[in-house]
Formats: C-alpha cells, structure tokens, sequence
C-alpha cells in the first residue's frame, strides 16, 4: 500500500483509539462512582447494579474494538496492514475507509462470522 494512503488510515485509526480511550475511560470512572453511591444508598442496590452490568458491557465492546484498533496501528508499523489475516490477500480499500481496523477481506469475514455462529450455537 502506497505511503499516503497508510498514512490515512493511520491518522483514522489514532482518531478513532483517542475515542475509544475517552469512552472507556468514561465508563470506568462512571462504574467507580456507581460503587460509592451504592455505600451511601443502599435501597438504589438492584438498580445500581443493573446499571453497571450494562456499563460493563458497553465497557468490554469498546475494549474489543479498542485492541482491534491497536493491532491495525501495529500492522501499519509491521508493513502488514490492508492484508487478510486469513487468505493473504489485500482488503479492498472501500473495506478500509469504513472499517480501517478490519482484520479479514470481506469474503472471509464472512467465514469467520460462520464459524462463530457455529461454535457459539
Ligand atoms: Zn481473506
């Protein structure tokens, strides 16, 4: 892949860590004060709780993504970003754009969804 168009997708794929960074980040920091709140008041239990279910969920999404968005920086730096992780071959840049952390061409990305589906029932 030609430098400039790496270059892009690096500087998406920094924008989008920042983001992720701040979001669980935020989350973090919100679960923490639920804990406190809940010392003071213990009658808002259930739905403290509730709450931070939710939070950790949203919290684990984004930490997903986040580990997908440092490996595509790696990859940059590794000179092996834009290749499918599964057959080799390079991932159409209209992939890139939408989803510069994308691990697998489309077609694979297809297979592994499968597999998933499979093994998770
Ligand atoms: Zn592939």
């Amino acid at each position: 892949m030609r430098k400039d168009r790496l270059a892009h997708y690096r500087k998406k794929l920094v924008e989008k860590h920042r983001q992720l960074v701040e979001e669980v980040g935020k989350s973090a920091l919100y679960g923490k004060g639920q804990e406190d709140d809940s010392i003071k008041d213990l009658g808002d239990q259930a739905t403290t709780a509730y709450t931070r279910e939710f939070l950790f969920e949203l919290g684990n999404g984004d930490r997903r993504l986040l580990k997908e968005v440092v490996t595509a920086l790696q990859k940059i730096d590794g000179g092996t970003f834009g290749t499918c992780e599964r057959c080799g071959e390079p991932i159409v840049e209209k992939r890139l754009e939408a989803l510069p952390f994308a691990r697998y061409c489309i077609d694979c990305q297809r297979l592994v969804e499968q597999e998933e589906r499979m093994t998770t029932g």
